[in-house]
């Protein structure tokens, strides 16, 4: 499965259309949405009144074909218009709505995982308008330079189609739906779900690759994206932020100073809202331009940066997304770069190299939850657990290395690439301590969580002292040491020892007591800042 995204460039006609169409799939969720939710209201009324339970109102099915039957039945009263648009547009609301509701059931009931899904809302103005194709006539023009789809005919697209039409034209790819989208400046865009046959990667990192493993860290600040690292310590990449990205976010503070002088939609003075000016509205859809324009950008940038790692390295270590969480809670949080926007960056280069990474061959490493990749001393292994994200310089207080913070983390973390310990995806549910790194049986990226989790914790109680007595030659990153059932171990590193006591409240790594972990519970909220631990913000 594969997206193909296309902005487009419909004629006025096309684009009322299209508006109209991604209008009507909103009506047909709302309307559906009150129905149900007007049943369900009058079925806890009748309960409460006493009512049995076979003599209540009966339930809507809130099945996809059940929804739809019931629209079909409506809709000639309820929007006598609906013959306007293609009937995609009302499969478009009745599909969302029976998935909403499905969610909301399933997490209701607990077999859903992750977030609980709440009942959905209904679709307001400033809902996103979307509206999927999934049968009839969908097609990329052999000019390449048009798409088909039903009712709203041959769209122009504002760039070429071919590399989706090449893969169309050799037989590699099969379109099953498409789906239109407005953004926030008002641009449509049409994306083609694929089913897309891949040939077997032949990785350019199929030979011996200059740097087999590397690290890459987000980089906190605009300067820099991406820092990518060797473990030995060597920087080899930095994708410096773009100059039309600065200079988008340069004309969007400019826009936001201008509307905040302009009359709003908010009388602060009598605290209402209130009808807005034009040149508000004006300054408003100027500023979404640019945004869109900063996010197309940046995309684009990050799409070349880790399509070439994902070719060039054999092992790609990133951070996770929540250890980039904490460090916000820093304070400095609003610095630079705004911090939305490096978290939504690092979640998108994640995501990237996720699916590159398949496709060339490669291997992605997620570090551990609490991994502490900018804290922790690149060049000795002490740990500074009270580091800001003002810090853009790490200065090592036992030796001394003075290092940029993006690279120090970024070496960190093509070292923990480097170590067996192959952590893939799996925030680790109730356990705020670390894992030991280097601790755990070696394990390659996917895997089913539950053994894995109790090697870990099995792991994280033994203390490096305790491991079974092998000879432990200093200087090389890892070793294996046969235990008596022939499972292997991994003995620690000097390095990894150092990040395990520091985390394990065994002291500190250089005789200093580590206040974050003094309690032996790893504490994620970051101390406050000490004075001596000050750092100039400047950069060399
Ligand atoms: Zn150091």
């Amino acid at each position: 499965m594969q997206a193909y995204r296309f902005a487009l460039d419909p004629a006025p006609a096309q684009e009322r259309a299209m508006r109209s169409h991604a209008g009507a799939a909103q009506f047909c969720f709302n309307h559906m949405l009150a129905l149900v939710k007007a049943v369900l209201d009058q079925r806890a009324a009748e309960r409460s009144y006493g009512i049995p339970e076979p003599e209540l109102t009966p339930p809507l099915n809130w099945s996809l074909p059940g929804l739809r039957k019931i629209w079909n039945g409506r809709k000639q009263t309820v929007a006598p218009w609906w013959g306007g648009n293609s009937k995609e547009a009302y499969n478009t609301g009745l599909d969302a709505l029976a998935r909403a509701l499905g969610n909301w059931l399933d997490s209701k009931s607990g077999t859903r995982a992750g977030k609980p899904a709440g009942f959905p809302r209904f679709k307001t103005r400033r809902s996103r308008k979307a509206v999927r194709f999934t049968t009839g006539t969908i097609r990329v023009e052999p000019g390449r330079h048009h798409i088909t789809l039903p009712r709203l005919g041959r769209i122009k697209t504002c760039e070429s189609t071919r590399k989706l039409a090449r893969r169309l034209e050799a037989g590699t790819a099969r379109i099953l739906s498409a789906t239109l989208s407005r953004d926030a400046a008002g641009r449509w865009h049409v994306s083609f779900q694929t089913l897309v046959q891949r040939a077997v990667p032949v990785p350019g990192h199929a030979g011996t690759p200059e740097h087999p493993v590397v690290g890459v860290d987000v980089g906190v600040k605009a300067g820099s994206l991406l820092v990518v690292a060797t473990p030995d310590g060597s920087e080899i990449g930095r994708v410096p932020a773009p100059k039309p990205l600065t200079r988008a976010h340069a004309g969007l503070r400019a826009l936001q100073r201008r509307a905040a002088r302009q009359r709003g939609p908010y009388d602060p003075v009598t605290r209402a809202s209130r009808q807005p000016s034009k040149r508000w509205r004006r300054t408003q859809a100027r500023a979404a331009r640019t945004h869109a324009r900063a996010a197309a950008v940046r995309q684009d940038v990050l799409h070349k940066a880790t399509t070439a790692l994902a070719r060039q390295h054999r092992v790609i270590a990133v951070e996770t997304l929540n250890a980039s969480g904490m460090r916000s809670k820093g304070g400095a949080s609003k610095r630079g770069l705004n911090r939305a926007l490096a978290d939504a960056a690092l979640a998108g280069i994640r995501r990237m190299l996720g699916y590159k990474t398949t496709w060339y061959g490669s291997t992605l490493v997620e570090a551990p939850r609490y991994y502490p990749s900018s804290k922790t001393c690149s060049a000795c292994g002490g740990r500074k657990p009270n580091l800001t994200l003002a810090d853009r310089i790490y200065v090592c207080e036992q030796c001394g290395i003075v290092i940029d913070r993006d690279l120090n983390a970024a070496i960190n973390l093509a070292r923990l690439g480097d170590t067996p310990t192959r952590v893939k995806r799996g925030p680790v549910p109730g356990v705020h301590r670390p894992p030991a790194i280097g601790l755990e049986k070696d394990v390659e990226p996917p895997r089913r969580p539950e053994p894995r989790r109790r090697g870990r914790q099995e792991a994280a109680k033994r203390q490096p002292g305790t491991t079974p007595p092998t000879s432990i030659r200093p200087g090389l990153p890892r070793r294996k040491a046969r235990l008596p059932d022939g499972a292997h171990l991994h003995l620690l590193t000097r390095r990894q020892r150092f990040s395990v006591q520091g985390r394990g409240g065994q002291g500190a790594c250089c005789g200093r007591p580590n206040s974050e972990n003094s309690d032996g519970s790893a504490n994620p909220v970051i101390s406050p800042i000490r004075p001596a631990l000050m750092v100039s913000t400047m950069m060399p």
